[in-house]
């Protein structure tokens, strides 16, 4: 069999290169493991624009956010599935440092901020404000799993997906491209998530993964709360008074467990933002591929050319993959530098 890409691996990264390189014309072969947990498989999904405790926008976030829902809402629009809940965000002070980081925030960048915020009202007997907060605007969550279920029925329908697993070993270089069992390629591409430098073409990335534990709770006093609620830790509304809770961040490099002190720590943070009663319905864990300072690296091997990489989407995955993914696929299909940034060959030390 002759293909233009193999792509080993498809969660999130896999799925998103997958679709650029068909949109380009390109024949691709995507193999995943087909593993029962996966970082894609757990994560919530959510967009946060102004993240963390200082509010961050990085440079050029508006042209990832607008790149990423205008890829999703092409794909809702061709199969008539919803993926991405657009869901604004009541963003709660945990602290007075954090009413100062935003109002300084404003005061300085306040014409580039105008677009994420709004007035917050909430109902207190509910929810615990004692520093206030603010309505977070473009906000919302990717129904993850959704998206990386319709991208295999696709590849399934083009016979562009196989369960197995592509060891790095049995990757031949040739000189045109690659040979994995009766497959030839252009390229391949190695988007496996956490594992990404247990693999010898890539054993040198400075890969730094984090378990996270995420709950499903059953909250009816709030079935009427249609925003994701935010106070360090945060509540995303799925219906019928549930909600997804999260997360915990912890740097490890072995397989998630799930554990009764991975519920403990999440219910605690809930407890944070609210006292009134919630059960549990389901916890899991995985593992974010985190590499270094949260980079994405992606790009071709500096020795073997028709061997590339796409890791490091760790927590925001959701908003910068599609942008990221696009870079690449042009890289790949036309030879377009890469964002400095995110290329391989440029940081590599
Ligand atoms: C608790 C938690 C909460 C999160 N919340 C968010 C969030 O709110 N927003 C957000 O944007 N991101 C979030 N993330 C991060 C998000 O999950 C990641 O950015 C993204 O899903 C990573 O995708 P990936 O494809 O790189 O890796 P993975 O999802 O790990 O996918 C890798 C795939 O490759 C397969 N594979 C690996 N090796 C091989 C091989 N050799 N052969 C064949 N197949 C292979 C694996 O089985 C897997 O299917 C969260 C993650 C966790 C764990």
């Amino acid at each position: 069999m002759k293909i233009d890409f193999l792509i080993v691996g498809q969660g999130l990264a896999g799925s998103l290169l997958a679709w650029q390189l068909i949109d380009r014309g390109k024949r691709v072969l995507v193999v995943d493991r087909d593993e029962a947990v996966s970082s894609s498989k757990v994560a919530a999904g959510l967009v946060t624009p102004l993240a963390g405790a200082r509010f961050n926008l990085p440079d050029g976030f508006e042209e990832r956010l607008d790149f990423a829902r205008a890829f999703y809402w092409s794909l809702e629009e061709k199969f008539g599935e919803t993926l991405f809940h657009h869901r604004r965000i009541a963003r709660l002070f945990s602290r007075p440092k954090e009413q100062e980081a935003w109002a300084s925030r404003l005061e300085k960048e306040g014409e580039r901020y105008a677009r994420f915020h709004a007035p917050l009202t909430i109902d207190e007997s509910k929810i615990s404000l004692p520093y206030g907060g603010f309505e977070m605007r473009e906000g919302g969550w990717l129904d993850v799993p959704a998206f990386l279920e319709l991208t295999r029925q696709t590849l399934l329908e083009r016979a562009a997906y196989a369960i197995g697993r592509v060891r790095s070993g049995e990757v031949e270089i040739e000189e045109s491209g690659i040979r994995w069992k009766n497959i030839t390629a252009a390229k391949v591409i190695f988007c496996e998530g956490w594992r990404g430098n247990r693999n010898h073409f890539f054993d040198w990335v400075p890969m730094n993964p984090a378990a996270g534990d995420i709950l499903e709770l059953n909250i009816p006093d709030l079935a009427d709360e249609g925003r994701i609620i935010s106070k360090g830790s945060w509540l995303i509304p799925i219906g019928g008074g549930r909600f997804r809770a999260g997360s915990t961040y912890h740097h490890r490099d072995h397989e998630a467990e799930t554990n009764a002190a991975g519920a403990d720590e999440v219910l605690a943070k809930v407890r944070v933002i609210t006292r009134v009663p919630a059960t549990v319905l389901q916890h899991r864990s995985a593992i974010r591929p985190i590499i270094r300072r949260s980079q994405i690296f992606m790009g071709l091997h500096p020795a073997h050319p028709q061997v590339a990489f796409f890791n490091g989407l760790g927590s925001k995955g959701v908003v910068n993959g599609p942008w990221h993914a696009d870079r690449l696929a042009d890289h790949l299909v036309s030879g377009i530098p890469l964002p400095e940034e995110a290329d391989l060959r440029r940081n590599l030390l």
